[in-house]
């Protein structure tokens, strides 16, 4: 027999706020499985931008032809930059929009990403000698004061504390290259060209087929 609970607007209240939410089953298993493909989701960032970063020497002696191969370009690479603000939180490095009425997710992809390197803003020197690139930054949208770190591919060195540039410059690169993004898609939904699945490659594909070049 089932029990009929009357709750109150006060006892809700209270329930919300500790976020102690009643559902059924079937909801609370899907809820399940879609955190542990969250959890998968953000293991396998952080492995790729490992791997990414292992590889930066390898991905930027390719730099041009990596840009003007879309199966390269085109390839994943939003967890590569972090960047936050105070009073905005973290700079998303993914957005999701409306083509045609469907809904479509464009992130900072390798090309966007070498593009973005490209920049004055994104490059420091290194102690020996190279370029470094930034590949974290923080800092206020009020005050424009950043700090950021790079690395550089040649050495390894990890370099922190960069507080030279205006944070809305690091803000602004990415922005602009989910725009172009954003608007590579609307083109391809207005004149029904899209990409073939087949033509997709993943970052470790790439990355070895490079390195075989190197043999
Ligand atoms: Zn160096």
């Amino acid at each position: 027999m089932s029990v009929k609970i009357q709750e109150g607007f006060a006892l809700f209240s209270k329930r919300m706020d500790a976020k102690a939410y009643i559902e059924g089953e079937d909801e609370t298993l899907d809820n399940m499985e879609s955190q542990k493909i969250l959890e998968i989701k953000r293991e396998r960032d952080e492995r790729r931008r490992k791997l990414l970063f292992d590889n930066l020497d390898l991905i930027l002696r390719y730099r041009d032809e990596i840009m003007k191969t879309p199966r390269y370009a085109k390839i994943d690479a939003h967890y590569a930059l972090r960047g936050g603000g105070a009073y905005i939180g973290p700079i998303a490095m993914q957005r999701r929009f409306c083509a045609a009425g469907v809904p479509v997710t464009v992130g900072v992809t390798l090309g966007s990403l070498l593009e973005i390197w490209g920049t004055a803003t994104y490059k420091v020197n290194c102690s020996c000698g190279n370029t470094a690139y930034i590949r974290s930054f923080g800092g206020s949208p009020l005050t424009g004061m950043s700090v950021a770190g790079a690395i550089c591919p040649h050495c390894k060195n990890e370099i922190h504390g960069i507080r030279s540039r205006p944070f809305g410059d690091y803000v602004r690169q990415v922005m602009n290259a989910l725009d172009r993004e954003e608007a590579a898609v609307s083109q391809a939904f207005t004149s029904g060209v899209f990409g073939k699945l087949s033509e997709q490659c993943s970052l470790e594909k790439m990355i070895s087929e490079l390195k075989l070049r190197e043999i």
